[in-house]
């Protein structure tokens, strides 16, 4: 078994460190800052004693999976790796120059692969000189308990270096899925309608958050209304994602950022983290409006954005359809695939509805996918 080394040993490093070590590799996780290395030795005994409370693991199971960690501040340690994961501090600058330290070290067969949620896996590699052998292999947070993994090679990666690296994580147990090397990869692209078109609804008066989230949970089966989750997230992480993929696409309209959501986070209601967000958590959250009526036109709308996110992503060969479904329920939980959603919704049904948003409110943000126009003209259905 390839010994496995990890880069950052922050939240996602961590949590990866602690899938490797769990499935029997030797595992090196390094980090370079004071303290980031007892505090990530001191959590994963924690969570590994509570698994061993809940007989999820045995005492001994626990010992062994630590004793193959080795948790070091001397990088030279990651010598004799088959993989690397690199899951240190979003910037791009840091992740080239750590890249080019990891190749410095490792044989020309390693794989040297980041965890990156926004940079491009291209622009990384680029700073490498064998960049045929790196690899974007996204894990979600938890990355022990979320099964989803997002696989982007890069235009330099090479076939056989996305067949090991998949093959790797298969073997963790994971759902992986590939998707190419274009900004919010599948999920975090995809997933934006759920946030931005509820924001949108919100900053309209069309309803309220309590209002919103009750219509996705009660009439479209999701775990979580979206403004619940992103006090879950964070409002500071869930806004820097959206202000990083507008960006990187160039501005388009569909991913606007909101002010709402900004004003949060510049007051500190980042969310359940500061036990403030879109709801006050010392208090009771407030009660919904539950018109149903409104509800489904609310839903409607937000699903229809999503269905037109992920049909694009489909028509611009992001990821196959089957990918781009599981991607969204494996990821991020939704009740159903969209494009199978969409299906069972009928395209048609879809298409007049962006049509009519888009004529409504003559914004560029509610153009429908070319696909979608193209499948209703051909009166096809994705599945
Ligand atoms: P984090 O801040 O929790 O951890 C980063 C760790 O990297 C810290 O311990 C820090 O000390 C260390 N570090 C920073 N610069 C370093 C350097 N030059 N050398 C060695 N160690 C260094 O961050 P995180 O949330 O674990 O995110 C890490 C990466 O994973 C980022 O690229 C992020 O975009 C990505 N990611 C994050 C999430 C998430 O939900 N947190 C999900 C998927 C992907």
């Amino acid at each position: 078994m390839i010994k496995v080394s990890i880069i950052g040993a922050g939240t996602m490093g961590s949590g990866i460190a602690q899938i490797a070590a769990t499935k029997g590799h030797k595992v090196c996780l390094y980090d370079s800052f004071d303290g980031a290395i007892e505090n990530a030795q001191e959590k994963l005994d924690k969570i590994l004693n509570r698994l061993v409370e809940k007989e999820r693991i045995s005492k001994k199971e626990k010992e062994n999976i630590l004793s193959r960690i080795n948790f070091t501040k001397d990088i030279r340690n990651i010598k004799g790796s088959g993989l690397v994961i690199e899951a240190i501090i979003e910037n791009l600058e840091i992740k080239q120059k750590i890249f080019k330290e990891i190749e410095g070290l490792v044989g020309t067969e390693c794989i040297i692969a980041s965890n990156t949620s926004s940079l491009s896996i291209a622009s990384i590699a680029g700073a490498c000189q064998k960049a045929e052998r790196v690899i974007g292999i996204h894990f979600f947070n938890p990355a022990p308990l979320m099964p989803l993994v997002e696989i982007i090679p890069s235009i330099q990666t090479s076939k056989k270096t996305l067949e090991k690296g998949r093959k790797i994580i298969d073997n963790w147990g994971k759902i992986t899925v590939i998707a190419k090397d274009t900004p919010g990869f599948i999920v975090n692209r995809v997933a934006r309608p759920f946030y931005g078109e509820a924001l949108r609804i919100y900053e309209e008066g069309i309803a309220d958050f309590a209002t919103i989230d009750w219509s996705l949970k009660e009439l479209g089966d999701f775990r979580m209304g979206p403004f619940e989750l992103m006090d879950y997230i964070g409002n500071d992480i869930n806004y820097t994602v959206t202000e990083t993929v507008f960006t990187a696409f160039y501005y388009d309209s569909r991913y606007k950022p909101s002010f709402t959501q900004k004003r949060m986070m510049e007051a500190g209601y980042l969310g359940r983290k500061s036990a403030r967000g879109y709801y006050d958590y010392s208090k009771d959250i407030p009660e919904a409006n539950q018109d149903r009526v409104l509800g489904k036109r609310i839903l409607w709308r937000i699903l229809s954005m999503l269905i037109n996110e992920a049909a694009d992503a489909l028509f611009l060969n992001i990821a196959t359809k089957e990918d781009i479904d599981l991607a969204m329920t494996k990821g991020v939980n939704y009740p159903k695939g969209l494009l199978s959603w969409a299906d069972e919704i009928g395209v048609s049904n879809i298409l007049n509805e962006l049509e009519k948003l888009q004529q409504e409110y003559g914004e560029d943000r509610y153009r429908p996918s070319p696909l979608l126009k193209r499948m209703v003209a051909e009166n096809k259905t994705f599945y």
